[in-house]
């Protein structure tokens, strides 16, 4: 086991997120559905090490939280960022990025999309090893 997994998650892992999307494992549980009135759909997403989504875009925005662990987060054209539990990430809809667990710790945000009636991801190139060993 490793040391930093979650003993006690806040929310229950979810389900396991789409092999297309995603590099390694990571699990999806949906919190809020989108909401039509509040355009609003929130997730809370778990990373094991390693794991990332692929370069993708919100065409409504996104904010993540994280509640737990070391994460990556890199838009498009600039370094990666390292990111903690506690940290808050808004990002412009639009605006190619990833975000993942760091190679050696488990990773948990919560995923607030925004602007819903605009869309909500779309879904890009996967994120090579060599970009994700880039840091
Ligand atoms: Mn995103």
């Amino acid at each position: 086991m490793n040391a930093s997994e979650i003993k006690n998650p806040i929310f229950p892992k979810g389900e396991k997120a789409p092999a297309d999307y995603f590099t390694g494992t990571a699990w999806v549980r949906l919190l809020v559905p989108n909401d039509k009135i509040l355009n609003t759909q929130i997730g809370n997403v778990l990373f094991e090490p390693g794991a990332r989504n692929n370069w993708h875009t919100h065409p409504g925005g996104q904010i993540l939280i994280v509640t737990h662990g070391v994460g990556y987060y890199q838009e498009k054209g600039k370094s990666i960022q390292v990111i903690r539990e506690g940290d808050v990430v808004t990002i412009a809809p639009d605006l190619e990025h990833w975000h993942g667990a760091s190679p050696d710790t488990e990773f948990t945000h919560i995923a607030i999309n925004s602007n819903t009636q605009n869309g909500i991801v779309t879904w890009l190139q996967r994120v090579t090893d060599a970009e994700y060993n880039k840091l």
